[in-house]
């Protein structure tokens, strides 16, 4: 057993942290191997590995939570499984079977169940599923080998202290291509946003918003989130492109309005030049839930949204149920919660 219990929860941060196991499955010869939880942090692979040349890789993101009742649940792990397969796909790398990879989390989950933060600590067990291409492979083609990995690291609360809303800009940059691999959650478009990022956060965003690549009209991905947009008519809108990363938690959002709350859901484009139909704005994805977005800046111009300091209410009551379901205080929708056992 490690020194997990006695971790400051509150205060961890989004940074790496050593656990007790992780998980390895080797792919060779067509097959994966059975796959397996070792101590080593380390991985010995081919210089000439496709995924440090070429991008042969993809990953996954999704946390673990000490719910009220002092279970551990997983939120939705088959649509990160079936997302990775998806990602597989279009890099032609091998997919790893629904089953296979929610055993894997599951596995790596329970091996480290002492590093699962407290139930009302805000804090949660990150976890960080990925396939890499390996193998000796100097020609642009798929590799012969692969692995799968799962590894698991403490996080700290995102909003320390409350939610707050953040500012962004828009960017001139594309993260990815009209037909490239922006649906599909792959290094490389991250590897494309560090400068647009690190020019926002120079001029004083938390990050910048991309536009679709092809005419730059329509909001497409804030950060490396999905956008949310709430009408003054209390409709939830999305914008709907090819190059969006479709977001886990942006869909479950969508179910929650349309489903508990009896809102009308669209998933649509959103034109830049039309933020005025929005009353309350977000982003969405795993790590924060939902960030209120107070403003958006488009060239010399600050749209407001809701408020600059405050939370718009049907921002802070969806991200309330969402939260209410991961953590057992609220009932979850058939699936929605995996038992970690
Ligand atoms: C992972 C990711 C998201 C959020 O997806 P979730 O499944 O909600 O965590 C949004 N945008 C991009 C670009 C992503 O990579």
């Amino acid at each position: 057993m490690g020194n997990g219990a006695n971790l400051d929860w509150e205060n961890l941060g989004f940074l790496y942290r050593e656990t007790n196991a992780n998980y390895v499955s080797y792919w060779k010869d067509g097959a994966w191997d059975e796959g397996k939880l070792v101590e080593e942090k380390m991985l010995t692979i081919s210089m000439a590995s496709p995924a440090l040349h070429y991008g042969q890789q993809c990953f996954e993101g999704l946390k673990a939570y000490r719910r009220k009742d002092g279970t551990i649940g997983l939120f939705r792990p088959d649509q990160n499984a079936k997302r990775m397969q998806d990602t597989c796909r279009r890099l032609l790398m091998p997919e790893v079977s629904e089953e296979k990879f929610i055993e894997a989390v599951k596995m790596v989950v329970k091996a480290n169940e002492e590093f699962v933060p407290p139930y009302g600590s805000g804090a949660t067990l990150y976890i960080r599923p990925f396939i890499i291409g390996v193998g000796d492979n100097i020609g642009v083609k798929p590799a012969t080998e692969y692995i799968f990995c799962v590894f698991v690291t403490p996080v700290g609360p995102y909003f320390k202290g409350g939610m707050t809303p953040i500012k962004m800009v828009v960017t001139d940059y594309d993260r990815a291509a009209p037909h490239g691999t922006g649906a599909v959650k792959v290094g490389g478009n991250y590897a494309a946003s560090l400068l647009p990022h690190e020019i926002a956060a120079k001029e004083g965003y938390s990050d910048c918003v991309y536009l679709d690549p092809k005419t730059h009209t329509k909001i497409e991905e804030v950060g490396a989130a999905n956008f949310i947009g709430i009408t003054k008519e209390n409709v939830l809108v999305t914008p709907k492109s090819p190059s969006i990363l479709p977001s886990i938690t942006k869909y479950s959002l969508l179910y929650i309005a349309e489903n508990i709350f009896g809102m009308k859901v669209e998933e649509r484009d959103v034109y830049i030049n039309n933020l005025d139909e929005f009353v309350e704005a977000g982003a969405c994805g795993t790590a924060a839930v939902i960030s209120p977005l107070g403003s958006l800046t488009v060239g010399d111009e600050k749209h407001v949204f809701y408020s600059e300091t405050e939370v718009g209410p049907v921002v802070k009551k969806l991200y309330n149920h969402l939260i209410g379901i991961q953590y057992g205080e609220v009932e979850a929708p058939e699936g929605w919660i995996v038992e970690v056992k």
